[in-house]
């Protein structure tokens, strides 16, 4: 095989340096050097992506620039003028949170993303209905990441879905700032409009003015002013683990499982507990940067096999850290893998997780939260701020499922379309009164209610959901719940 020829020209260099980028560091790094060479201002945000464009003139970007002008031309975003004066601040540098952010600067906006965390870590792997693959291709996500979707069954990491998502974002002028907690909303005062508190206090973000803010802080980050709706439902506790992916031939053998339900395959289930004891009502196995699973395992086994030490009824007691044995819990892991894998993983040896421990981790999934609205205005000193919850903190997914990237991704879409009305100048509570009316569908969407036709999918909700009804919700039923003014009317 003849190798490629490493290109001459610098910029070149540094720009497949960046795709190419493995890490959250990197990508910032390889952008900011490409950026001062190629002499773009990253904070001219309006012209960013075309000067981009055109100062880089190498054929290996230019089926990348086809596919994202093929999505800025949309008519929603109106050439970028939809949203040209809007400030958009984001909480979060998660799947969702990026992915709002790309659709805000397609919209024209400027877009300020922060995120906590210095580095993408999270091995997990997401599932991925049909729509996302499409969304994300189309977007050029086998680019940024070559085996994305190559596989038999859909699926991807956490962070190299971020890792996608961080490179288009930078490419169409977003700032992202990692390492910077956001730790509250800053009223307006004098001329100054709507900031954020964050910590580091100095750093720059913190005198960035906003009208819109997207909350999409993940698990329960929820900014005051959300009411949440917990649903109970039954125990259910579920284990992730990732074992190190050698590639070899072997383990590319080895069948992917894509959520064996109790009930349709009770032989498996039965032969795993009288075996070894392991009893589970679910498994999924996904071959992706590690060898992930992700399992619903039955109370009574994980007190058995000594994984919970002491039988609580409340959940939180049960599965306090105090009371989880750490090492069964890989043992019992271990075994639930090598057995629903037919022994065929070859050395199963455990991947470590951001605190550098093995990546095997317990959770509780009894209790999912949901918003119970997705969106609010507050107004103070005569300025307005809009106010929207997407991803996680809107609706909890239960991860054997999958549903977390393809109800964020919709929350994504809607919210970029209420951030469009209000862009437009449409009046705040009819944006509040069609974003809640939307958001009425979400927790009941499923690959078969929802449009086929991917290829027409965007940011406008009846794209997507057949038969929404967009004013299901009237102003009037959303004028003191969510609009929220500083005398009350
Ligand atoms: P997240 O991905 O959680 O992103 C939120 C981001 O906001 C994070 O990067 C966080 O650091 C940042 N943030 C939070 N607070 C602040 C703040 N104050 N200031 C600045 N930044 C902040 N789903 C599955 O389907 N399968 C799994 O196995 C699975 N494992 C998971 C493991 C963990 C540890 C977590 C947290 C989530 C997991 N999920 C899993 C859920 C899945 O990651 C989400 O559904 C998906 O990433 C979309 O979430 P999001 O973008 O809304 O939030």
């Amino acid at each position: 095989m003849v190798k490629e020829a490493d290109p001459v020209d610098p910029s070149h260099a540094l720009f497949d340096r960046f795709v190419q980028a493995q890490t959250c560091k990197e990508t910032q790094q390889n952008f900011i050097e490409l950026c001062r060479h190629l002499e773009v201002e990253p904070r001219d945000y309006k012209h960013f992506y075309s000067k981009l464009k055109d100062r880089l003139n190498y054929w290996k970007a230019k089926d990348l620039w086809q596919k994202i002008d093929k999505r800025g031309a949309h008519p929603d975003y109106e050439q970028g003028q939809a949203c040209h004066q809007n400030k958009c601040l984001v909480l979060g540098a998660g799947p969702c949170g990026l992915r709002t952010a790309i659709e805000l600067a397609l919209l024209g906006a400027q877009v300020v993303v922060l995120e906590k965390r210095l580095s993408f870590t999270r091995n997990n792997v997401l599932h991925l209905w049909l729509y996302t693959i499409r969304d994300l291709l189309n977007l050029g996500a086998k680019k940024f990441y070559g085996r994305f979707c190559s596989g038999s069954i859909h699926h991807i990491s956490i962070r190299q879905l971020q890792l996608i998502l961080l490179k288009l974002a930078l490419i169409l002028g977003v700032e992202v700032h990692t390492g910077v907690t956001f730790e509250g909303l800053q009223e307006p005062s004098g001329s100054t409009g709507w900031r954020a508190q964050v910590s580091p206090a100095s750093h720059t973000a913190a005198a960035f003015e906003f009208d819109v803010f997207i909350s999409a802080g993940g698990g329960r980050c929820v900014p005051d002013g959300f009411k949440i709706k917990e649903l109970r439902g039954k125990l259910a506790i579920g284990i992730t683990a990732n074992f190190v992916n050698r590639h070899t031939k072997q383990e590319a053998q080895v069948q992917e499982i894509s959520g064996v339900a109790r009930i349709y395959n009770q032989q498996f289930f039965q032969a795993l507990q009288s075996e070894i004891g392991v009893d589970l009502e679910n498994i999924v196995y996904y071959k992706d940067d590690t060898h992930y699973f992700v399992m619903t395992a039955k109370k009574g086994s994980l007190l058995k096999k000594g994984v919970i030490k002491q039988d609580f009824s409340d959940v939180n007691q049960l599965l306090a850290p105090a009371n989880v044995n750490q090492e069964a819990l890989q043992k019992y892991a271990y075994e639930a893998a090598d057995f629903s894998t037919d022994h065929g993983l070859p050395d199963l040896e455990f991947a470590k997780n951001h605190a550098g421990h093995l990546d095997v981790a317990m959770f509780d999934f009894t209790c999912m939260q949901r918003a119970e609205n997705a969106s609010l205005v507050k107004e103070r000193k005569g300025k307005r701020l809009l106010i929207a919850l997407v991803g996680d903190s809107l609706v909890e997914p239960f991860w054997p499922l999958g549903t977390g990237i393809a109800r964020g991704f919709l929350a994504a879409f809607d919210t970029a379309w209420m951030v469009r009305s209000w862009g437009k100048g449409v009046p705040p509570l009819e944006v509040l009164a069609e974003r809640e009316s939307v958001y009425q569908l979400l927790s009941q969407t499923t690959p078969e209610n929802t449009s086929k036709n991917y290829a027409a999918y965007s940011i406008d909700p009846s794209t997507r959901y057949p038969n929404v009804n967009l004013s299901s919700i009237k102003p009037m039923q959303v004028k003191h719940r969510l609009y929220d003014t500083e005398d009350g009317k």
